[in-house]
């Protein structure tokens, strides 16, 4: 491959926290021939995708689908609701939800931003607090991440929503999962989300360049009097030509046939399997991380993240220097600390197209690499999730006997 000037037998292990690994499934449909985007066999494969991601976001309403990375959803959530000046409530969780506050700040919105230690989830108490003060209705939207991909801390959106409503508040709830969707469970109806915004790159399996909006009655509402600029991410047009599977522009046609297969796997495996096996190969995760005595940088047990593991390093140890010598010697890539934590930890991702041995490869070559460096730690982490995943192995095969069938579809 042009990027590398020398060839490495086996597979690189894509073990940052998206892009993931694209499935051989996946690549095989996204190697058809391009085709003509207003042609009759075209609108099948609109539909199709439009309808499956419904599913996956669980709501009846609309979804909008661009040809951009997740930045282009974000930049269409507040760019369709909002006006300029209007004031905006969001959560610092950590580096992503800096970046979409800068955003907002750069569309020339007010945000204020309630302070955090990137080390929780956005605080339901602080937000509701917040918005009870708000008598006359001036914040316009709350804005959360929902799986901050910088820390590995999922904030619970569900209540956060309960929040919103013992405020009494109408503003617009929008939530980043662009690293969550398909990996965690989420529900933009029943949780009451206006705007939900995701990508195609983290549990989706797709390679980058599709980004989404799921869009509530409520905010397609506010979005015929929002004043912001906006052209290529307006929903109205996208939404009416959607209707017949078509789209106002040149779609991203083979990464629509990508989507298509990702679906299909996602339901043949079942939502609730996929957020089942993430929840599990996490806990096999920090079980390893602890048996090695190191720490893991979310605090809060119920916010830990199923879509990857943030590790904090050992005070006088370079975090970057540790990667560089895992992609060296064992061809795995591990993500980097972002912005403040740059240097201070490492991130495991656990999530996408994953398995019991894909991840006691991981961390194989997570303690090989810290031996090699010379980090402080104990051995048997790897151990420590092998049992985990023999143990709770078993009991999956006993469960699934006398499993509900509304749990297998
Ligand atoms: C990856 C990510 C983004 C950025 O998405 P891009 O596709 O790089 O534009 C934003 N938010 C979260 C939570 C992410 O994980």
């Amino acid at each position: 491959m042009f990027l590398l000037n020398s060839h490495k037998s086996g597979r690189h292990f894509l073990q940052i926290p998206g892009p993931t690994n694209v499935p051989d499934r996946v690549l095989r449909a996204i190697d058809n021939v391009t085709i003509d985007h207003r042609g009759p066999e075209f609108a099948v494969i609109g539909k199709a995708v439009l309808a499956g991601m419904k599913k996956v976001f669980k709501t009846e309403s609309h979804v909008v689908i661009y040809p951009a990375s997740g930045t282009g959803a974000w930049e269409a959530a507040l760019v369709n609701t909002l006006s300029p000046g209007d004031l905006v409530l969001m959560a610092e969780t950590g580096h992503f939800a800096t970046l979409w506050k800068k955003m907002a700040d750069k569309l020339g919105l007010k945000v204020e931003f309630l302070p955090g230690d990137w080390r929780h989830g956005a605080n339901p108490a602080q937000i509701e607090a917040r918005l009870a003060c708000d008598k006359e209705h001036q914040i316009k939207a709350v804005c959360v991440v929902h799986n901050e991909t910088s820390t590995g801390v999922t904030s619970r959106i569900a209540d956060v929503r309960r929040a919103i409503d013992k405020a009494g508040h109408p503003a617009l709830f929008m939530v980043d999962t662009i690293s969550s969707l398909a990996s965690i469970d989420y529900r933009h109806d029943e949780w009451g989300v206006d705007v939900t915004v995701s990508g195609s790159q983290k549990g989706l399996m797709l390679p980058p360049g599709l980004s989404f909006n799921a869009v509530s009655e409520k905010a397609l509402a506010a979005s015929k009097t929002a004043r912001l600029p906006r052209s290529y991410w307006d929903w109205q047009e996208m939404i009416a030509i959607n209707s017949t599977g078509y789209f106002p522009y040149t779609p991203a046609t083979n990464l629509l046939y990508g989507l298509h297969e990702a679906l299909e796997m996602l339901f043949e495996e079942g939502l609730d399997a996929v957020f089942m096996r993430h929840q599990r190969h996490a806990e096999a995760t920090r079980r390893a991380v602890r048996a090695w005595g190191m720490e893991i940088l979310c605090k809060n047990p119920d916010e830990y993240s199923s879509v990857l593991t943030a590790v904090m390093m050992p005070n006088g140890h370079d975090a970057d220097a540790f990667r560089k010598i895992v992609l060296k010697n064992f061809n795995m890539s591990l993500g980097q600390g972002l912005t403040k934590l740059s240097g201070k930890i490492f991130r495991i991702g656990h999530l996408g197209d994953f398995n019991d041995l894909t991840l006691c490869g991981t961390l194989a070559g997570v303690e090989m690499g810290l031996s090699l460096a010379g980090v402080p730690h104990r051995k048997g982490g790897v151990q420590a999730a092998m049992d985990y995943l023999a143990e709770s192995a078993a009991k999956e095969v006993t469960a699934s006997i006398h499993a509900e069938p509304s749990l297998i579809t």
